[in-house]
């Protein structure tokens, strides 16, 4: 297949200003942009030839050898320095590097393109995602249970207003870095036996931007970023567990350059709760019984996440037993459902005995129903059985 002229794919004149070729260029790339265009793969192949065709034309040198000879300047022996190989990867850098820095949005892409691994260029200083927050929210039993939606105030970096994110103090723009001329970058050519290279750096002078503020904006000292307060309400579906986190998308750091917010994640913790503890979906909770209500049997209110509930207690109850209150614990998170609560006996020992109450208990003690069997193996297995465990 003949390769198209480079001034048709833009759409230009042959001797147009250099101006133009940019302009022209930028439109269309922005048209055909794989992030626009997902898995098109007609689109993908005008950005690669918009892309390859402006990389011509935007240098002097290499646009001079063109108009001369055409594509022949650039194919393999032709001299003028080669240009194969021209991949997505190459197309996508070559657009952010000029054009990222104008709030196009495109930003992800390329962190994406060099987080893989991509290459010696260094980026320059794009629109880029803000960093997530991480916040902890503490929730009851009861909450946890229930499900609940809450409000959170949370501290965040925003867009300054007073200078709308620019850093500059109004009436001032950011002006162009007098190092690499807004490119960004900056390219320091050597050569060498095989040939001449050119190594890319992001520009000291402007860390990457392409531009500096000189008149900084007196709210955020040139940041374009000041510290504010949000309220974000998040959702919180019941059967959660400590360690389980929730996305609120959007609700994190602003990004730099007009680059999108970062997310908050909010971090569920579990309060400590005066009478159930966890395990799992069930609940566990202990209760203190009398001797008499031991021995004689009773029914007693124990305390469930949804009021009272009427235990009986069979006569000979021994202490540590075990009760499962079914589907009386937490929902599932997933699934259907809800675990049990478990509800241990526990013989209560008085500690103060009145001179009346010492008579009745000494009395008891001489009778040889109240007096434990001898502690061996059968003893344990027995209750062991009567426990429940
Ligand atoms: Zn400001
Ligand atoms: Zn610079």
């Amino acid at each position: 297949m003949d390769k198209r002229d480079y001034y048709d794919i833009l759409g230009l004149q042959r001797g147009v200003a250099e101006g133009e070729i940019k302009r022209a260029y930028r439109k269309l790339a922005v048209q055909f942009h794989p992030d626009k265009n997902p898995g098109d793969q007609t689109a993908e192949e005008k950005f690669k030839e918009a892309t390859e065709a402006y990389e011509i034309l935007k240098d002097p040198q290499k646009r001079a050898a063109y108009d001369q000879y055409g594509h022949a300047a650039f194919s393999q022996g032709g001299g003028g320095g080669g240009f194969g190989g021209f991949d997505i990867s190459d197309a996508l850098r070559a657009f952010m590097r000029d054009f990222g820095g104008g709030g196009g949005g495109f930003g992800d892409i390329f962190d994406e393109m060099l987080g893989g691994g991509g290459g010696g260029r260094s980026r320059r200083g794009g629109p880029r995602k803000g960093h997530d927050l991480r916040i902890t929210l503490p929730l009851t039993i009861e909450d946890i249970a229930a499900g609940v939606s809450k409000k959170l105030k949370i501290q965040r970096l925003v867009r300054c207003e007073r200078c709308d994110g620019s850093g500059a103090e109004p009436g001032y723009t950011p002006e162009k870095c007098p190092t690499c001329h807004g490119a960004g970058e900056v390219r320091r050519v050597s050569r060498s036996f095989f040939g001449q290279f050119v190594s890319v750096s992001a520009c000291p002078t402007c860390n990457g931007d392409g531009q500096i503020v000189i008149h900084k904006c007196s709210e955020c000292r040139g940041e374009g970023v000041v510290s504010g307060v949000t309220t974000i309400s998040v959702k919180i579906p019941a059967g959660v567990s400590a360690g389980n986190y929730i996305p609120v998308s959007g609700a994190g750091h602003i990004g730099s350059h007009g680059g999108p917010a970062g997310d908050a994640i909010v971090m569920i913790e579990e309060k400590p709760h005066d009478i159930f503890t966890r395990q799992g979906d069930d609940l566990i909770c202990e209760i203190p019984i009398s001797f008499s209500q031991a021995a004689l049997g009773d029914q007693i209110a124990v305390p469930t996440l949804n009021g009272d509930h009427q235990l009986k207690i069979p006569p000979g109850a021994q202490s540590g037993k075990v009760f499962r209150l079914k589907n009386k614990g937490i929902p599932h998170l997933r699934g259907l459902g809800k675990g049990d609560q478990l509800v241990r006996l526990v013989v209560w020992t008085p500690t103060k005995l009145s001179a009346e109450e010492k008579v009745l208990f000494k009395k008891l003690s001489t009778m040889s129903g109240t007096q434990p069997p001898k502690a061996d193996k059968s003893f344990f297995d027995k209750l062991r059985e009567t426990l429940g465990v």
